[in-house]
């Protein structure tokens, strides 16, 4: 089959700031009072459809359709799992190019996660996405509008447990948010941006998660908007790390540390180190150990981990680490004083966050 052409998504609404929004109504011959009122309908209400906007006059209404509100993502597929409190969907963008999302309810929180690219170009080879290579970035309305949908689809109580908020959002779906650098940090100051200007959201409930691209994890140190950063790490030590993270070649366990170090240092922010736990592979004792001693020697209280029993994907001959290895591989870490909590494997069945749906309709 051909390769499908691929090209830039149409501009949205939600990839203008602010002043641009201004300039786009002024520019269609409308008021800028009209910007405040679109943001008010997106950003509040979560309304991309302008036969909604009745406070609209009903001919420019076709105006804004048309130049502002391209339908940019298709829900195409939609599993549920925990009683429909873990919803994954599958998008097709205007290219047909595909990504995923998840949304996940608990008692007392609700977490999205995003997908930043179409695909990846990292490579890790645990990764469904990672085999899939990278298609496309996504643009900053590509990413935003699955956000919007969560909050929308929350908002209106589609969620068992009525109507709620969306309060976390990681960049742990396809694709590697740094190397997309641009459209995530536009996506995260949209995130912030208080109501109606923006998703009202706190920068401390985003979570960027990265291979390591340490030249991006030094500008986003420098960006002043206190993001949670989390750092997919998966080895203590260059050997195995090149193998499972093939960017380490590039820049080593050791610079990644150091840059994560900084982060904390200049945010705050107690940075994650995500490990995901793979049976004979990086699940030894010793490597507990190198890692607890890593991260020691860069000081006390900025770091946690979150070891990730593996969610195998098709054709792989990894899997998941022993119950047993895993416990010890936790308590060596919390004898070096080193906060761990296993990360939560929610929607493994239908392959949350993994890229494998995604995965499945490429091979179809
Ligand atoms: N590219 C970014 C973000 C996307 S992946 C990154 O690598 O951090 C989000 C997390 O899921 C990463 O920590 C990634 O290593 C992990 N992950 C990917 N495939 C997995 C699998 N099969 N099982 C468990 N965790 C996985």
């Amino acid at each position: 089959m051909a390769p499908r052409r691929r090209g830039k998504p149409p501009r949205h609404f939600a990839d203008l700031t602010p002043a641009e929004r201004v300039a786009s109504v002024e520019a269609m011959g409308e008021k800028p009072f009209r910007a405040k009122q679109l943001a008010t309908h997106y950003f509040t209400h979560f309304t991309a459809d302008p036969a909604e906007m009745t406070d609209l006059p009903a001919a420019t209404r076709d105006e804004v359709a048309r130049t502002m509100f391209p339908q940019l993502i298709r829900p195409t597929r939609r599993l549920e799992a925990d009683g429909g409190t873990t919803v994954k969907t599958l998008w097709h963008l205007f290219d047909d190019a595909k990504v995923e999302s998840v949304l996940m309810r608990y008692p007392n929180r609700t977490t999205l996660c995003v997908s930043s690219q179409a695909g990846c170009g990292m490579a890790c080879p645990f990764c469904a996405t990672g085999q899939l290579g990278l298609t496309r970035n996504l643009s900053t309305a590509e990413i935003v509008e699955q956000v919007r949908a969560a909050m929308r689809s929350l908002a209106r109580g589609e969620i068992p447990g009525g109507p709620t908020r969306l309060n976390n959002l990681v960049f742990m779906g396809m694709g590697e948010p740094l190397a997309n650098y641009k459209a995530v940090i536009e996506t995260v100051r949209t995130l912030v941006a208080p109501q109606p200007e923006g998703l009202g959201m706190s920068a401390r409930n985003i979570t960027v998660s990265t291979v390591g691209l340490v030249p991006a994890i030094e500008k986003l140190t420098k960006e002043g908007i206190p993001v949670t950063l989390a750092l997919s790490l998966h080895a203590p030590d260059d050997d195995l790390r090149s193998e499972l993270v093939p960017i380490n070649t590039r820049w080593s366990v050791d610079e990644a540390l150091d840059a994560a170090r900084r982060y904390f240092e200049v945010t705050g922010r107690r940075v994650s180190i995500e490990y995901a736990l793979i049976k004979d592979m990086n699940d030894h004792a010793w490597r507990a150990d190198l890692l607890g001693e890593k991260l020691n020697a860069r000081g006390k209280g900025w770091v946690h981990v979150n070891p990730i029993p593996l969610n195998p994907t098709p054709g792989s001959i990894w899997t998941a680490s022993e119950r047993a290895v895993e416990a010890e591989f936790v308590a060596r870490l919390r004898a070096h004083g080193i906060p761990t909590t296993i990360r939560d494997t929610r929607g493994s069945d239908i392959d949350g966050a993994c890229g494998q749906l995604a995965a499945d309709e490429e091979d179809e």
